[in-house]
């Protein structure tokens, strides 16, 4: 089902859109990789080994001009928008009294605005296709809150907002929008965190482990197959939240 389609994996070069872009190229799309920083000429190979195209652009989503400049060459390069993937996030954690304005404005600013930048070009494009699916990646903190997390929690719960406007929004026009919500997945965001946190988070979580990457890209490859699932939050987090 998804072969030879495009698809738009922001943030993609580690961690979970890693994940989520060799998914689907081994689902047969061709792969539009976002990245900030830098991406290894190994991904792009391990890529292009499933006998799909890889097209790296370096782009800081936050940045309204340089999001529509990923969404315009993917269009360009590939011929069509297909799936996005507004994957590309960022922590500032601090208690709220210690929490600067930057570190609020930042997280927003990646995180929500990134998704809001990608979204806005990508759909005048899947709004002409009369075709499309648009996943965005929120987060548990963004149903539960978390302590520490003011401005990382705010972003993933207006991604969740966002994702049922968009949904409602763009559903005539055959475009589902959805969110996964990740619990704590094994990754360089959470590599970080002390171990006598990782300890507590544990014992939170009803699995009794941390996610795989993996375990995140099956659910945005079952998300995108999928074209009469719209407006969802799916929970990939070992049982943390139950509804
Ligand atoms: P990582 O830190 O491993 O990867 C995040 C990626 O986003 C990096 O490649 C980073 O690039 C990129 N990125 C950051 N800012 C920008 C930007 N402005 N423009 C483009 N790319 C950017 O994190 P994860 O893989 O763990 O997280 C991926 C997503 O999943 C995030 O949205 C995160 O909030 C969410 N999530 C993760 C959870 C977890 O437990 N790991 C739990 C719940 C949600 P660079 O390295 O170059 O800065």
């Amino acid at each position: 089902m998804l072969k030879e389609k495009t698809v738009i994996v922001t943030g993609g070069a580690k961690g979970i859109g890693k994940a989520i872009a060799l998914a689907f190229a081994k689902e047969g799309a061709n792969i539009v990789l976002n990245y900030r920083s830098t991406v290894s000429d190994e991904l792009i190979k391990e890529i292009e080994n499933f006998g799909v195209k890889c097209l790296t652009i370096k782009a800081d989503v936050s940045n309204f001009e340089e999001a529509r400049e990923v969404v315009e060459k993917a269009k360009e390069e590939f011929g069509s928008v297909d799936i996005l993937i507004n994957n590309a996030g960022i922590t500032r954690d601090n208690l709220l009294l210690k929490m600067t304005e930057e570190d609020f404005d930042s997280v927003i600013n990646t995180n929500l605005k990134g998704a809001f930048n990608m979204i806005k070009h990508a759909s005048k494009i899947m709004l002409k296709q009369k075709s499309g699916s648009i996943i965005n990646m929120s987060s548990v903190v963004g149903l539960t809150g978390n302590a520490g997390q003011v401005n990382y929690s705010a972003s993933k719960a207006g991604m969740i907002g966002m994702t049922f406007s968009t949904a409602r929004e763009l559903a005539s026009r055959g475009i589902t929008c959805n969110a996964i919500a990740p619990g704590f997945i094994t990754t360089d965001m959470t590599d970080v965190l002390p171990d006598k946190i990782k300890e507590t988070i544990l014992n939170t979580i009803p699995l009794k482990r941390f996610g795989e990457t993996e375990e995140i890209a099956t659910t945005a490859v079952f998300l995108a197959k999928n074209k009469y699932i719209t407006g969802q939050v799916i929970s990939v987090d070992g049982g943390m939240v139950m509804a």
